[in-house]
């Protein structure tokens, strides 16, 4: 099949190309499926000036076409969604059937984030003042998000954004670019040209974005190495942050939970996305009562479960979503390996290409390893023995993320007493990666600077405006100009 070469940015509400172009691999095949512009820092210049002249009348145009626009672009996803989520598939490696739950809940965000009020109003009203807030939009916001959910996660930030009247700047990971672009390719007319931009491009493009002067807030997802050079990037002038970033969630097992309910759950809590899932299980701390039962029955459980190409019917799990994810896996399989660790794993992938990793389970290994510490990002899940709730919450609360935790047992109360003491922005019951629109996400300590979805996540695209009005005062300074 000769490679796609038709994807183009969008700028200035028009098809873009550029003098370079990269290409996209398809993980399970390892064929290359398409090519993509590698945006000059002219190209970039030109994308930016866009979105700023388009900036004063978005900002101008009334909620309500803003709203509409939302509704209309998520019309237009679900209506494409067959070809965005075999797209999607081929770059990124998930099963179909995930792709669509990615594009269907991407649309979702689109139209439920257009139906939240902007926070403003009347706030403080005494005899001599009336004081107001209004949300005002910061201007132009440079999206950059990860390749594991390149959908999803990029309309977290686009809906608020553009909802509040700021103009967005796109850059998709060069891993996962292409249904994006496509995306942007179907719904350009549905805004004013430069409202929304795509850019795309190499290792270069995301400090270019983050040190622009045109750019006033940046909006990035991905790994906290990466968004503690963002964050240095957006300090030369002062741009407004939000960080989503890594994260080593911790899973809480008490004995009383029932162990055949919960083995699935757990199990694809962990490895679902192949465990490219920032909010995924990847330390699952077990009680020593049901530990040995439970890693017997995660460990059959794994053994059913069928890897291969996303494309193919009845696949479970993909590959990873490019060689160095790979690699990163098979580095921490092989460290566990060579410090002796007792490792299960599912049946290996057949031989051929595609970067596929066999699910693996690690019994026990001890809490300074580096399975444990890390965040590995892939299917390979380090099970904890432990005994008493103090010392789980302590070594659940170890490190330096803290992105989302779950707590499972059947004892309601223990269990929520258990979730108040851990240090995670978000801590599910009995549930694990539950996210919607109107619920605030987002990471405590190392894990991330803000947070998305909700009003809280629409918040982070404005700036408030307060409004201090002397009463009576209006009056006094017209009579005092007619006296002049
Ligand atoms: P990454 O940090 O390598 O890349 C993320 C994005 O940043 C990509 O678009 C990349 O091109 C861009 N980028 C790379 N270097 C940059 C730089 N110096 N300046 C600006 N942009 C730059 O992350 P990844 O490997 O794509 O994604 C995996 C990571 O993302 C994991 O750590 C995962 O936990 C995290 N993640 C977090 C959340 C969350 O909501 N907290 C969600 C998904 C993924």
């Amino acid at each position: 099949m000769t490679p796609n070469d038709d994807f183009a940015m969008l700028i200035d509400g028009k098809p873009v190309s550029a003098v370079d172009r990269l290409a996209v691999t398809n993980p399970a095949t390892e064929r290359v499926i398409a090519h993509f512009p590698d945006a000059s820092s002219q190209d970039l210049d030109a994308a930016v000036a866009s979105a700023r002249a388009a900036f004063p009348g978005w900002a101008a145009t009334p909620i309500a076409a803003r709203r509409a626009a939302l509704e209309a672009m998520g019309d237009r996803m679900l209506a494409d969604i067959d070809t965005l989520k075999q797209l999607l598939t081929s770059e990124q490696g998930k099963p179909l059937a995930e792709a669509e739950g990615e594009i269907g809940a991407a649309a979702y965000w689109l139209k439920a984030t257009a139906a939240i009020e902007l926070p403003g109003g009347v706030i403080e009203e005494t005899p001599e003042h009336l004081v107001e807030i209004q949300a005002v939009p910061l201007g132009v916001v440079a999206a950059i998000v990860p390749w594991n959910f390149p959908v999803l996660l990029a309309m977290f930030k686009l809906a608020p954004a553009l909802l509040a009247g700021n103009t967005l700047v796109l850059k998709p990971s060069p891993v996962t670019p292409l249904t994006l672009l496509r995306f942007g390719a179907q719904v350009a007319d549905l805004l004013p040209p430069g409202v929304l931009t795509i850019v795309t491009g190499g290792d270069r493009l995301g400090p270019w974005l983050t040190a622009h002067p045109g750019i006033d807030k940046v909006s990035f997802t991905g790994s906290t190495d990466t968004g503690r050079q963002v964050m240095r990037s957006a300090a030369a002038t002062l741009k407004r942050i939000t960080l989503e970033l890594g994260g080593n969630d911790p899973a809480i097992v008490l004995p009383d939970v029932d162990l055949e309910a919960v083995v699935p759950r757990l199990f694809w809590a962990a490895f679902g996305n192949a465990g490219q899932v920032c909010i995924a299980v990847k330390r699952l701390y077990v009680h020593a009562a049901i530990y040995d039962r439970l890693r017997d029955a995660l460990v059959a459980y794994a053994r059913t479960v069928r890897i291969g190409d996303g494309a193919a019917e009845g696949t479970q799990i993909g590959p990873l979503a490019s060689a160095a994810q790979r690699d990163r896996v098979t580095s921490l399989i092989a460290d566990c390996r060579a410090h002796g660790y007792t490792l299960a794993s599912s049946e290996d992938p057949a031989p051929g290409p595609g970067y596929f990793v066999p699910v693996t389970i690690v019994d026990d290994p001890p809490d300074d390893s580096r399975i444990v510490r890390e965040e590995q990002f892939g299917p390979i899940l380090p099970l904890l023995r432990f005994s008493a709730v103090d010392e789980v919450v302590a070594r659940a609360n170890a490190g330096d993320y803290a992105l989302g935790a779950s707590v499972w047992s059947a004892d309601a109360r223990q269990a929520r007493d258990i979730a108040t003491r851990l240090a995670s922005g978000i801590v599910w019951i009995n549930e694990v990666q539950h996210l919607s629109p109107t619920v605030p996400f987002g990471g405590r300590r190392q894990s991330g600077i803000g947070m998305e979805n909700g009003i809280k996540g629409l918040k982070a695209y404005c700036d408030l405006r307060t409004i201090v009005t002397r009463k009576g005062s209006a009056q006094a300074q017209k009579l005092g100009e007619t006296e002049e």
